[in-house]
């Protein structure tokens, strides 16, 4: 069965970040209704959450770069209302109207890859985590 990333939207910045859980829409209507903790990527405040307020999404339908994100949320809107068009050639408009938000997905989340790679080769590292360097030794007379 597809597994589904668990969503919640962030009170303060609107933005939907991934609570870690992955699972069957199945499973997830077994999970009780309790309330959760989750740390916000986008805020960094915690956020507490239950089943009602989240949303599944299909991991390769959702990213935690806004662009992209954007436009997962646009594709799924499109295809919502593809959906609900009465009138085939409304339908077909929202298909091609989704195809394009999931083309331009995938355009960023290419750039957004190429990015994180070039930021990791270029930012110094974290002295904590630096080898230690080899210490000078006077040469034995
Ligand atoms: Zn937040």
């Amino acid at each position: 069965m597809a597994m589904l990333v668990v969503l919640i939207r962030c009170p303060h910045t609107g933005r939907f970040f991934s609570t870690g859980i992955e699972t069957s829409p199945d499973e997830f209507e077994k999970l009780p209704a309790l309330r959760r903790p989750v740390q916000c990527l986008f805020c960094g405040n915690e956020h507490s959450w239950t089943k009602r307020e989240a949303t599944l999404a299909p991991p390769e339908r959702w990213s935690d770069v806004p662009e992209v994100e954007e436009c997962f949320l646009k594709a799924m809107e499109n295809a919502e209302q593809a959906a609900a068009a009465k009138k085939h050639e409304q339908r077909d408009f929202y298909h091609r109207m989704e195809r394009k938000w999931l083309g331009l997905a995938e355009g960023y989340r290419f750039l957004s890859e190429v990015a994180r790679r070039h930021e990791h080769a270029i930012r110094p590292q974290d002295p904590a985590t630096r080898p230690p360097r080899p210490r000078w030794q006077p040469p034995r007379t």
